[in-house]
């Protein structure tokens, strides 16, 4: 990897920047493999090597406990200008969208708003990135059904406990309980992705607040970042 994209890794990527040297160069290898995978388009903007490799790192990160395990329900990434509708218009006033896995026509597609995208990276006191959310949408559908349970990574004995975790954490949202962003009260799968958001970027933070749900997430993607 050119040491250029390695200084914007460290520079932009806080989870490459907490990793030991061996692991960092399994995280670069993992991302010139990304990128052998997956096109990444810029549409209607341009792109840079930054948001390139911020693509690739929020695929990486939810992964990085499986050596062994790539997107294979993925071709090509689009980045968006800014947010769009269920329409893919980038301009007019009604346009709530910032990322989706694509389905039907747009079928092994994400979109993302490239700012939105950035903005995930740059914040690193906040629980948000959305490279990191829509990836996990990715890896729940992956077993055919994207309903929170992402059964590719959640080893048997761990479903029904993840299962009731998940329903009491969405109540504790529901009562104003909870420091979880409310868009993961949604249904289960906007909870599977919003709470790994917050996993992957406060996990000290996660841990202390709700120890269950961390240990749970901690066996889901075998790591440990607390
Ligand atoms: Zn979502």
């Amino acid at each position: 990897m050119p040491s250029e994209w390695k200084q914007i890794l460290t520079q932009k990527v806080q989870f490459y920047g907490a990793l030991a040297d061996e692991d960092k160069n399994r995280f670069e290898q993992s991302i010139l493999q990304f990128f052998d995978q997956v096109t990444i388009t810029a549409v209607e903007t341009k792109i840079d090597d930054t948001d390139r490799l911020l693509v690739a790192a929020s695929a990486v990160i939810p992964l990085f406990g499986f050596p062994h395990w790539a997107y294979r329900n993925l071709n090509e990434v689009l980045l968006y200008e800014g947010n769009f509708n269920e329409d893919y218009h980038t301009s007019g006033v009604d346009r709530p969208i910032l990322g989706m896995v694509g389905s039907g026509a747009m079928n092994r597609m994400m979109i993302l708003s490239k700012p939105a995208l950035r903005q995930g990276f740059e914040d690193q006191h906040g629980k948000s990135n959305l490279g990191i959310h829509e990836f996990v949408h990715l890896l729940d559908k992956a077993d055919g059904s994207t309903d929170g349970i992402p059964e590719v990574l959640l080893e048997q004995p761990y479903v029904i406990p993840w299962i009731k975790q998940m329903h009491e954490e969405i109540k504790q949202i529901q009562t104003n309980e909870s420091d979880i962003n409310p868009y993961g009260a949604s249904n289960e799968s906007e909870f599977l992705s919003v709470v790994s958001e917050y996993f992957f970027k406060q996990p000290k933070l996660l841990e202390s607040k709700h120890p269950k749900l961390f240990a749970l997430m901690r066996s889901m993607y075998q790591q440990n970042l607390a």
